[in-house]
């Protein structure tokens, strides 16, 4: 008998000289990969905020800074009848689940929000996960063997270069959205038995649209199931913003969507993935994430039952949203930004030039806004930017001072005259 049940047994005990000394060398090494990932200049540091998530936030130093780089695309994060949603939920069902779903962690809120998602996408049934990082990683090892083929573009999101990464199937991969590539990839992947195309609905580095009509012709004239992930799309393109089916009007051509809860949905965790109803029957079956996991809070899921029922009975934050970025776009073209032709809530303000995207966003942030600079190896090398992020929680005060605050870095960097 051993273990921690054994009564003289003392856990301290196994750390050992031999150990200590083992990690000098390890400690050593990593100090080194830090020191390098530093002088590199690509060192996260993280922003203590002191406030809820909103467009104003303030700083743990007490200052303040116009938020323009969160996801809280429909400003949800903090919406008051959100809040209150999650407190009733939890006074109704409790803090935890304390189990995955398929042993005791399924509650009847939990079904109710597979249903609402189900509707908002018109797909047959959904399947909740801890977040969407973990719907993408749990979606194809439960579908496709060593036979089958999985055909990706090249911009899709690491979470599902992880979960290809996890399955057996051929892979083939596309230069971004462009369509000749994918055909060149579905005829080489007509020599597997099942063939499905993977996708982002919105790229998140450039702000671009997967064309969906256009890969879904594809998928009927090769044969072959279509997946999107709408995490950046959903709340926020189509004429509702539904979406990437509601804009290129192919519903029922799409397989599989997969879709988060932290982004526009609320912004607070959780993930799915909705689709036909056999795909969703076979994940709950198999999909490691959903079987190995927690049950998501009911505070998140009553919270999430909430953002539907808001989002069906009115797309006034949608609209709002899309005339904060059509105001924000044509005023920083008007001032000589070079901008890309943004299709979502995602506006890339081109620099081209990496240390200066640094400055920038360093600039920028000094005047009062947050925004992110990105560089090799996040965007292709000579391609580095400011990405903003739009959002419904923006009123057009935040907007000007921000465009003013462009203008003014812009002009003594030179970027703009
Ligand atoms: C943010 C994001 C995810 C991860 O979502 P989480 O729910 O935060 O894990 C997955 N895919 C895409 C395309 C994303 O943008």
């Amino acid at each position: 008998m051993g273990g921690i049940f054994c009564p003289d047994f003392d856990s301290r005990l196994l750390i050992t000289k031999t150990d200590i000394t083992m990690y000098g060398d390890f400690q050593q090494h990593l100090k080194d990969e830090l020191a390098a990932i530093d002088a590199a200049g690509l060192y996260k540091r993280e922003r203590n905020i002191a406030s809820q998530q909103f467009a104003e936030i303030t700083l743990e130093d007490g200052s303040k800074a116009l938020n323009f780089c969160a996801n809280n695309y429909l400003g949800l994060s903090n919406n008051p009848r959100l809040m209150k949603a999650a407190q009733e939920a939890m006074e109704a069902r409790g803090f935890g689940m304390s189990s995955v779903r398929f042993i005791c962690g399924t509650q009847d809120y939990h079904k109710t929000l597979e249903k609402a998602i189900a509707d908002y996408f018109k797909t047959e049934d959904t399947i909740l996960y801890a977040a969407c990082f973990d719907a993408n990683g749990g979606l194809f090892e439960p579908l496709f063997t060593a036979e089958d083929a999985i055909i990706s573009d090249s911009l899709n999101h690491a979470s599902i270069i992880d979960g290809v990464r996890l399955c057996k199937a051929q892979r083939y991969r596309y230069a971004n959205a462009d369509m000749a590539d994918l055909e060149r990839c579905l005829q080489e992947a007509q020599a597997q038995r099942y063939r499905i195309i993977v996708t982002d609905g919105v790229f998140s580095m450039d702000g671009n649209v997967a064309p969906m009509d256009k890969i879904c012709d594809l998928a009927e004239k090769y044969n072959a199931l279509v997946m999107v992930d709408e995490s950046h799309s959903a709340g926020v393109v189509g004429a509702t913003g539904h979406g990437v089916a509601e804009q290129f009007n192919c519903y029922g051509r799409v397989d599989i969507f997969t879709g988060t809860l932290g982004k526009a949905f609320g912004g607070a965790v959780g993930g799915f993935t909705t689709g036909r109803k056999e795909i969703i029957d076979m994940l709950r079956q198999r999909s490691r994430p959903y079987l190995f996991s927690n049950s998501l809070p009911p505070s998140v899921v009553g919270a999430s039952i909430e953002v539907f029922k808001m989002l069906a009975e009115s797309d006034e934050l949608h609209t709002k949203l899309q005339n904060n970025v059509n105001y924000f776009r044509d005023k920083m073209l008007a001032a000589g930004f070079d901008i890309k032709p943004t299709q979502s809530a995602i506006c890339a303000v081109m620099l081209y030039d990496a240390p200066l995207s640094q400055v920038f966003a360093q600039k920028m942030a000094q005047e009062g806004i947050f925004v992110t600079g990105f560089y090799y190896p996040v965007v292709p090398k000579g391609e580095a930017r400011i990405r903003v992020q739009l959002s419904a929680a923006h009123e057009q005060e935040h907007l000007d001072k921000a465009i003013a605050a462009f203008i003014k870095v812009g002009k003594e960097l030179g970027v703009i005259k």
